[in-house]
């Protein structure tokens, strides 16, 4: 039986840590990070992420306020929110909660968002700046939370064959990009799998770290994963009885791995976790402060 990617214990311990460098922030410098919320109301699962967020924030004495809008909200009434968050020096972190009702602009939206406030890391320069390996970046938090719980359970990535199924800009295609990187976390041979590769199944079954993130249940199953290696499922699905699974097909891959992350408590928690971290590192690059 394999080990667990415990994303929940982790995060635990992490924002234990956040809540500490939050607090020295205060009594040293009397800062005290603020995270803007915009959410468009009229989808029910933004509304729980949005509700999560908050609660995370308060526990680790980050300061948050959800704005909060009708549907048929105008763009213009979102873009004009966003500049005055922009310019407020009090709001630290902006995020704009996707996805948007279609008479609004995702692309104009997340690139109205002042790339140094930008704490889901999904504006271009923080995704250029990824791309070079800075380490200003901010970066997408589901990403930077599956390489985090790799590597606090000493699954270096370096050197391994790494496949990603999935090429979405908020996870595979930065994760991606942040495996290759030529630093911690990175130097892995990554191959990233979509809906078009032919035979995925050639690919998975050669990966050593094996991350999903498709949003289909039992996309992967055992046959298609090699003995021993790692999997990430990052794949939320919703059964028809309410409950959660992820990509994976756990019961049966979990016999034939040597590590998996389960669904909930891998990286759900993870996200949330990375997201006050880049509250935080955007509160301090603001304020310059190491
Ligand atoms: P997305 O934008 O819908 O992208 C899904 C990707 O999977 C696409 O690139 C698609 O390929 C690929 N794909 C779909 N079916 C496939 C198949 N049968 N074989 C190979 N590739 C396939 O999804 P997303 O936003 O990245 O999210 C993916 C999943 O992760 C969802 O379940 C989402 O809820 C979950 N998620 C979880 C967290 C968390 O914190 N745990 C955070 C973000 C997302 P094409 O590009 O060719 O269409």
């Amino acid at each position: 039986m394999a080990n667990i990617l415990n994303g929940k214990e982790l995060a635990k311990k992490m924002r234990k840590e956040i809540k500490a460098e939050v607090e020295r922030l205060k009594s040293e410098y009397n800062i005290t990070p603020f995270l803007g919320v915009i959410l468009v109301e009229g989808n029910p699962a933004s509304e729980v992420y949005v509700r999560n967020k908050g609660k995370a924030c308060k526990k680790v004495g980050i300061e948050s306020y959800t704005q909060r809008y009708p549907p048929d909200v105008p763009e213009q009434v979102v873009l004009d929110k966003i500049k005055e968050w922009n310019e407020d020096p009090k709001v630290n972190g902006i995020l704009v909660q996707l996805p948007l009702p279609s008479h609004i602009d995702e692309e104009k939206i997340i690139e109205y968002i002042s790339p140094a406030k930008d704490v889901d890391g999904f504006h271009p320069i923080n995704l250029g700046k990824i791309l070079r390996g800075r380490e200003d970046a901010l970066v997408p938090c589901t990403p930077q939370g599956v390489i985090e719980l790799l590597l606090h359970y000493g699954i270096d990535p370096a050197g391994k064959d790494v496949v990603v199924i999935g090429r979405s800009l908020i996870v595979g295609r930065p994760l991606a990009n942040l495996l290759s990187l030529k630093r911690r976390g990175g130097n892995a041979t990554v191959t990233l799998c979509h809906t078009k590769t032919k035979d995925l199944k050639k690919y998975t079954l050669n990966a050593d770290i094996l991350i999903v993130a498709v949003g289909r249940p039992k996309v992967v199953t055992a046959d298609m994963v090699k003995e021993g290696a790692v999997v990430v499922d990052v794949g939320v699905n919703r059964l028809p009885d309410g409950s959660l699974c992820g990509d994976v097909d756990f019961e049966e891959v979990s016999k034939k791995v040597s590590w998996i992350s389960p669904v909930p408590g891998g990286v759900g928690p993870m996200t949330v976790t990375m997201l006050l971290w880049n509250t935080l590192k955007a509160t301090k690059m603001q304020h310059n402060i190491k």
